[in-house]
């Protein structure tokens, strides 16, 4: 009875030789990773099981990085939320996107994960990557966009000109509650990944709140924003956002669409 045993573990030998060739440097073209959708990490970062720290890499061009209050309110804002024991850090690199006219969604994509410093999911740390290039989207009147699970960009030289009369929101207000409203999808919000029992879904923005107090309002990421709202800007979560992420921490809220279970 031995003999078939012997037969099983080398043929599991075997795959698993093959499927580890498979994983490295050359199979990453023949088999690449799985990219998700916004929202398709929101466990992973709600949540400490799998992984326990966290970091944003910050990707700008020469000229082109953030106003670090607004990395320090993502920070802040995603500790709110987020469990991670081992921390949550801000990493910055410059790059050259080398690209030429206005950004796609793919292109986002496609120069994101050219630039990542590493898999999104590395070891217990989960990385999640800010791109601020030159250059406006294919949209002039877009400020950012989120592209997949662990990619968004923001698009500096169309924030620039999205202040409100008398500096009233300032650039750097605009660009404080666009990075937050960004990340916001990547952590699911609002209904991208589950549906809330709360009706703060707005009709005509799928996506977004009905809420102008909450960052994930739909008008935070339109250049004509100031119009919109008076004043200063939402820059964090409301209620119904928090009761959201809550339920979804804690599994009262079916979540579908995640890339790590
Ligand atoms: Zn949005």
């Amino acid at each position: 009875m031995k003999r078939p045993n012997i037969a099983v573990f080398l043929i599991l030998m075997f795959m698993s030789g093959t499927l580890s060739g498979c994983l490295g440097e050359d199979g990453l073209d023949l088999i690449p990773e799985k990219k998700g959708i916004p929202g398709g990490l929101t466990l992973a970062c709600l949540r400490s099981s799998m992984y326990t720290s966290m970091v944003i890499e910050i990707d700008h061009e020469p000229g082109y990085r953030p106003f670090s209050s607004s990395t320090d309110l993502l920070v802040e804002r995603l500790e709110s939320v987020c469990d991670k024991p081992s921390g949550i850090s801000v990493d910055f690199n410059e790059v050259n996107f080398d690209h030429d006219g206005s950004w796609s969604a793919q292109d986002v994509r496609d120069k994101g994960w050219d630039a990542k410093d590493t898999s999104p999911r590395d070891g217990t740390t989960l990385y999640w990557q800010i791109l601020f290039p030159a250059g406006t989207y294919d949209t002039d009147s877009v400020l950012g966009v989120a592209v997949d699970a662990s990619t968004v960009a923001l698009f500096s030289d169309s924030i620039d000109e999205a202040d409100g009369p008398f500096g009233r929101p300032s650039v750097e207000d605009v660009e404080n509650s666009v990075l937050v409203h960004e990340v916001g999808h990547l952590l699911g919000l609002v209904n991208l990944v589950y549906e809330s029992p709360i009706d703060h879904e707005d009709d005509e923005h799928p996506g977004h709140s009905n809420n102008d107090d909450s960052v994930m309002y739909w008008a935070i990421e339109s250049a004509d924003v100031a119009n919109f709202i008076f004043g200063s800007l939402p820059s964090d979560f409301d209620d119904a956002d928090r009761s959201d992420l809550a339920g979804l921490a804690d599994g009262s809220l079916p979540i579908r669409d995640q890339l790590w279970s």
